[in-house]
């Protein structure tokens, strides 16, 4: 594949490039500072067809013209790249990624499949850098060159890094959250359109369990230098599937282990400034968390693109007090963009950035952005 300009990027493919995240991957690869796509796989079906005839390229604006004829590989190592993006099903993306990482490649992925094993780190800049010394873990216990490092689950991602700067200054001790997940969070074709039209879906599969038992508690638990110790507090999941095309909206209720004032829970949001925003990676939002004071705000089609990087930043509104616990707020976040294929973006920079995926790719890295 030909290189886009004078100055040679880091080799990145995309696993899962025809599908709803994998799209998303290539368009938010175009014109990155660092990265250059110099592969894209898809399933055997898709493989040995040109990029342009396997993908129903579904999102704003055209595919970018010098992939149209992009002959697909399937999702075997070998291929030109030292960072792969995953968008594959969960059915699939296990193997691939191990296989990938055995092999030397950099693996982030969205899949769910590794994102509990206790040498993975489950990632999102802003909220546990630390938990990326997991690499080196994982390298040694599993014999591996390479790595991989996973992103949560859409909706986690959003309400956690809410909860952040909220749990390192008053302690999240209880939490009682309901969702409201956009169509695209079930990929393409997703959700049929006589199911969702006119309608509200009150189960997602395997989401609450998610959102209760594993993701919030590993992404706000402590590394101690070996492992993750998982936070300790109580989530209460109520997820459902609204007829909104893109950004899920979240209804938050917390009771902390000291009651802080709303001024304080306000400030804790807009004093936020995390290691990622301090770095001023190429896709981190500046700021990350944006509070919105109106009284109807955040919503879906007005909020999910806000912020300095559209998609990547989460957004928060509505804060009262809560009758039951302490306060409720609302959360929104784009789903396919943070929640997805930004958010792995986003972890792919902090690892060149932090030097995992080599000194000569961190130097690079840091060359290209003064370029
Ligand atoms: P999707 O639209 O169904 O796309 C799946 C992709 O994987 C396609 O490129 C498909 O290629 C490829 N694929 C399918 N089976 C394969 C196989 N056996 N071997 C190799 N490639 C195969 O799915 P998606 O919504 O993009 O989701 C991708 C992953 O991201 C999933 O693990 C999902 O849980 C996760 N995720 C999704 C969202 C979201 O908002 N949608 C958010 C967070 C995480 P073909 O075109 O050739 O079939």
């Amino acid at each position: 594949m030909a290189s886009s300009g004078a100055v040679s990027k880091i080799k990145v493919g995309v696993l899962g490039a025809t599908g709803a995240v994998g799209q998303r991957f290539v368009q938010m690869l175009q014109g990155h500072p660092w990265f250059e796509i110099t592969a894209l796989c898809a399933s055997e079906r898709s493989a040995g067809k040109r990029y342009a005839d396997a993908c129903n390229w579904n999102l704003r604006g055209d595919m970018p013209a010098h992939l149209r004829d992009v002959i697909l590989q399937e999702c075997e190592p070998g291929i030109d790249a030292q960072i792969v993006f995953s968008a594959l099903p969960a059915s699939t993306a296990g193997e691939v990624e191990a296989a990938f990482a055995a092999a030397g490649y950099g693996v982030c992925s969205n899949a769910r499949n590794h994102r509990y094993d206790d040498d993975v780190p489950l990632l999102i800049p802003e909220v546990n850098p630390e938990h990326l010394a997991l690499i080196d873990i994982q390298r040694r216990q599993r014999g591996w060159a390479g790595f991989i490092a996973t992103n949560p689950n859409c909706s986690t991602t959003h309400l956690v890094s809410a909860l952040h700067p909220l749990h390192v200054r008053f302690g999240v001790k209880k939490l009682f959250v309901v969702t409201m997940q956009a169509i695209s969070g079930a990929g393409y074709p997703g959700v049929s359109s006589m199911d969702i039209l006119d309608n509200v879906v009150p189960y997602i599969g395997g989401e609450e369990e998610k959102m209760e038992q594993k993701e919030p508690q590993k992404l706000l638990g402590v590394f101690d230098g070996q492992q993750v110790r998982y936070a300790d507090f109580v989530v209460s999941a109520h997820c459902n599937r609204v007829p909104v095309r893109n950004g899920h909206l979240e209804a938050v209720s917390v009771e902390f282990e000291e009651r802080p004032s709303e001024a304080a829970i306000v400030q804790a949001w807009q004093e936020y400034r995390p290691l990622a925003q301090q770095l001023n990676l190429p896709s981190a939002p500046q700021p990350a968390i944006l509070y919105n004071a109106a009284q109807d705000r955040p919503q879906p089609r007005l909020d999910r693109l806000a912020g300095s990087v559209p998609g990547m930043a989460t957004v928060v509104g509505r804060l009262r007090p809560d009758p039951l616990l302490h306060h409720k707020f609302m959360v929104l976040g784009h789903n396919t963009i943070r929640g997805a294929a930004g958010g792995s973006l986003l972890n792919a920079e902090l690892i060149v950035a932090q030097g995992y995926l080599g000194p000569e790719a961190a130097a690079l890295a840091q060359s290209l952005e003064v370029a």
